[in-house]
Order: structure tokens, then sequence, then C-alpha cells
């Protein structure tokens, strides 16, 4: 059979193409995806269906394509997890929900993406939520399948109360909605977790286009590399219970995130002639952007002991209380967000001074022509001074609140994983930010958008691959910039608007 479409990869982006393109009920379309598939919220694994409020752990590594990377020159075995499964990275992550900021979105534009304004977007952000605390406001929407809520202070933990009042008397602002346009401070975190259940884009919106007769899944097959005839994508080769099996379509839609996208493309023979030669794969389209571009949100942890007379509930997500700030001297405004957790697992008190927009970028790079071979992923964090100046200020804040604020002095005891006597030496706390570099999972534009101007620009605005055809990425490789918020809701925003405006 030859579909109208076949996408790959059944994550944030993947299940909403899915969804949307088959309310159209002549357009047959198959879905594939290389993790397995729990058609049904009860069959979900816990840990998969909660998240973060059970004693599970942070993240699932039970469906993980379990790569990692280089942080700095010296972590360089750093976990980046990535959801793999029906779900994709949409059912293992933290439900942080943040949007981009209208900046963000100007910066995009500004690099030859005129179709991604704010204005442009807003519409598909507010169709894709349910926000159960501010409705069908200006910028909000009530009737889209993603579930959005924000813990009310009653219901917070002692930590989180502790750290927004240590954020209040601190100066920063209150921020009840932080997804209002230009919010800053603290607040709650709007979360995709509705009565403990992680809203992945399975159990949202997947769920509901099931059963339609023109949607196809299958699912634990390996897509190993686009079909192509001359320039244009006929199809894809997948490995399916150990064997090899083609699978054919008038378009190919590439979802499989931003470190399984590059890679397909660059197995297909699509990406930087002189890497591709180097692992022996025919080059088919010299396309040097992919790959290249690799943005991230860095962080360091600090971690604290618990008091003994405190412990943590898991019965609730972990993550309740936000901080986002502008770095002193920085002209990027909320560049800062800092992430903290009370976790029952290693009775520890985490807090992640983050970069929530670096200057740094790295690169993607494949081993082999193997698809089984991970890819090596180079982060370069902190190299940029500017993102060492932000993370030094942003550790020392957050080591002076929590030292510092009274209503900490019951819950956590000494630190147990932080800087120590380097936290006021320049030249010693940036030895041990590199020593100490984390992700905060928002791996993207390793397959930037842009003209073709711009030598490394992989597709146009609406994902369409330079220089071949029937052939479209719709995931978080294609973002040419990350924006100042977790990715996941940016994701989603940008799969509502390319399925809504849909042409090859
Ligand atoms: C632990 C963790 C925590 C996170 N927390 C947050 C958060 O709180 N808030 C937030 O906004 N963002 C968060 N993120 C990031 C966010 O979830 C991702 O950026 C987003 O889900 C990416 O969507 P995507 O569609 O690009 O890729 P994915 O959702 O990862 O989907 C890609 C899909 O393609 C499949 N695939 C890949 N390669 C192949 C192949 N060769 N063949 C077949 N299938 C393939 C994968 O299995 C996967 O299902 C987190 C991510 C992780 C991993």
């Amino acid at each position: 059979m030859i579909y109208n479409t076949l996408i790959v990869g059944a994550g944030s982006a993947g299940n909403i193409l899915a969804a949307r393109l088959t309310e159209d009920p002549n357009r047959q379309l198959l879905l594939l995806e290389a993790g397995p598939d729990y058609p049904t919220s009860d069959s979900l694994p816990a840990d998969i269906r909660l998240g973060y409020g059970t004693s599970s752990g942070i993240y699932s590594i039970t469906h993980d394509w379990g790569y990692t990377g280089h942080a700095t020159a010296q972590v360089t075995a750093m976990p980046v997890p990535r959801g793999k499964l029906v779900g994709g990275s949409s059912a293992v992550n933290a439900q942080v929900f943040l949007r981009g900021a209208p900046e963000d979105f100007a910066a995009w534009a500004a690099l030859g993406n005129d179709q991604w304004s704010f204005e442009q977007a807003l519409p598909y952000y507010c169709k894709l939520e349910n926000d159960r605390d501010f409705g069908a406001a200006d910028y909000h929407g009530a009737d889209g399948p993603i579930g959005v809520r924000r813990y009310p202070e009653k219901e917070w933990g002692p930590d989180q109360q502790a750290w927004f009042d240590a954020c209040r008397q601190a100066g920063h602002p209150h921020c009840p909605d932080a997804n209002k346009p230009h919010s800053t401070g603290a607040g709650p975190f709007p979360l995709n977790n509705i009565d403990g259940i992680r809203q992945s884009t399975a159990v949202t919106y997947l769920a509901q286009a099931r059963g339609r007769p023109n949607l196809r899944i299958l699912a634990d097959c390996t897509t190993r590399r686009v079909l192509l005839e001359g320039k244009r994508a006929i199809g894809v080769e997948i490995e399916r219970h150990g064997q090899q099996e083609r699978h054919y379509a008038d378009e190919v839609i590439l979802c499989a995130g931003a470190v399984g996208t590059p890679q397909i493309l660059m197995l297909s023979g699509i990406g930087p002639a002189t890497q591709l030669r180097e692992i022996d794969v025919d080059v088919r389209h010299h396309l040097p952007g992919v790959g290249q571009n690799m943005r991230d949100h860095p962080t360091t942890n600090l971690q604290w002991l618990l008091q003994p007379q405190f412990t943590p509930t898991d019965h609730h997500h972990w993550l309740q209380a936000c901080l986002r700030y502008t770095a002193d001297g920085s002209d990027l405004d909320n560049d800062m967000i800092v992430y903290t957790i009370a976790s029952s697992i290693d009775e520890l008190f985490w807090v992640r001074p983050t970069l929530n927009l670096a200057l740094g970028r790295g690169e993607l790079c494949l081993r082999s022509a193997n698809i089984h071979d991970k890819p090596i992923l180079s982060y370069h964090y902190f190299e940029e001074p500017f993102d060492r100046q932000r993370q030094r200020e942003g550790i020392r804040l957050c080591a002076e609140m929590v030292e510092e604020h009274p209503a900490f002095r019951q819950l956590v005891g000494p630190l147990k994983s932080g800087p120590g006597n380097a936290l006021h030496d320049d030249a010693a706390l940036d030895r041990w930010i590199f020593a100490n570099a984390d992700t905060s999972h928002h791996t993207s534009s390793t397959c930037k958008m842009g003209p073709t101007t711009d030598s490394l620009a992989v597709t146009d605005q609406t994902g369409r691959v330079h220089g071949i055809d029937s052939l479209r990425i719709v995931d978080a490789s294609l973002m040419p910039d990350s924006v100042r918020a977790n990715i996941n809701a940016t994701v989603m925003m940008m799969a509502e608007k390319i399925a809504d405006n849909y042409s090859f």
C-alpha cells in the first residue's frame, strides 16, 4: 500500500500531526515508532503514567534511548534521556508547560522565519491547551487536548513554599501565571499534569484519533533511513522483529526528535557531505546544517541533605514553585530559570539554576552508518563567557537563598554537592561549573528552519527539507534557536501550526 503520509516518531510533534492530519478521512496515514505502544492510559506503566511524583525516579529509564552527551571537556558521559515509546519524550518528561517569550519568536523571525512571530504562534499555544486555572482568557485556551494546571499554594510541599518565600524575600515579583506574556518572578509552575496523570500527546491527541480507520500505528519498529528516488522521498526502510521492511508514501514527515531526526537524515545521505563520506554513507544531498546548531538549557545541580524530620511526599508532582528572572546586566528578559525538588528517593534538596537562553551551541555527529550506534552529542556548555557569568550569578543567588532563608532551616541540612569554597572565586567557580554541567533535557535546533540564504538552514518555515521533495521535519530539531522556556509546549505549538496550514 502507498500511504498518503508517513510519519516517523510518535512523540510530542508526531502524535499531534498524526491526529490532526487524519481528521481528513481521505488521508491514509502510517505512524511509525521505535518504542512500544500502550494504547490506553490504564495500560501505561506507572512511571510513564505518573512520573515526577512517584518514587520511580526523575525520569523513566524503562523507555529511554540511553544517549549520553559531552556536556563539557570534563563531563563526557552525561545521560541525555529521550522517550522511546508512543508518546516520545512527552511521555517521560517533567510536564513543565511554559511558552516561549514574544522576544524568542522575534529572534526566529529575524533569522528569516517571518511566519513565526509570537502573534502567529499564540493561537496555536491556545489551541493545544485546556488551562484549568485561567480558562479561555485573552492569551489562554480552554478547549485543547492538553490539560494544564498549577498547584495552588495551599497544596505546595514545605520545600516549595520555602523556595517561594525565599524568592519573594529576595525581591522577585509574584507571578501567578508564568504563561502570561512578559511575566516574570516567582509563582506556580504550569504543569500538563491532571490528577497526577502526565498529559502526554499519546494519552491526549493520539487517544482521540486512534479509532480512525485511516490511521495505522506501527510500534516497535526502528526507521533506518528515508528512501529517495532522485531528490524525492518515497518512503522509509525500517527494522521490525529483526526483519527489514519498506513502507511507501506520497510524503514522509520526520518527527523523530532533535537526536533521531538528524540521525535518520544523515543515514539517508542528507547532511554534511564530508561527514557522510567519513562514515561511508552515500551522499544524496549535501545539507551542511544537519546536526549543527544544537541548543539546550545548560544547568548545574546544587544538593543539600534533608533534615531527618523532613520527609517529602511523593503523592504529587515535585515541581510546584518556579522562579524566572533576568540575569544582572542581561538584555534577555527571563534568561534564567530555577528548578527545586525535594526528592524522597535520594533524600536531597536539589536546586538547579539554569540558563533559560544560552548563547552556546553544540553539534551532533554520527559514529557510523549503523542506526543502532548512538550519535555523538557535543554540547559545549558554558564555553561562552556570558553563559558562565550568568551561571555563576545563578549559583550564588540560589546558594544564598537556601542557606540564608530561615524557612529552610527545618528542611535542609548541610550542602552535599556544590562549589563549596569555590563559590566566591570566579575562576574556581568556573572550574566547578565545567566539572558539574548538566542538561535540562531540552535538546533542540539540530535541523533548523530558515531561508536558503542561510547555509545552515535545513528546512523552510513549514519544515520542508531544502532540496528534497516530499520530505518534511516537524519536531524540536526545527527550532532555529531555543526559546526561554521548557520546549515541549513550543514543539506542540509548532506541530499544531504546521498541521493547520498543511500542504505539500
Ligand atoms: C527527562 C525529560 C524531561 C523533560 N522535561 C520537560 C518539561 O518538563 N517540560 C518541557 O517543556 N519539556 C521537557 N522535556 C523536553 C520535551 O519533552 C521534548 O523536547 C519534546 O518532547 C520533544 O518532542 P519531539 O517531538 O521533538 O521528540 P520526541 O517527543 O522525543 O519524539 C520523538 C519520537 O521519535 C521516536 N524515534 C526516534 N528515532 C526513531 C527511529 N529511528 N525510528 C522510529 N522512531 C524513532 C522516539 O522513540 C520518539 O517517540 C523533557 C525531556 C526529557 C527527556
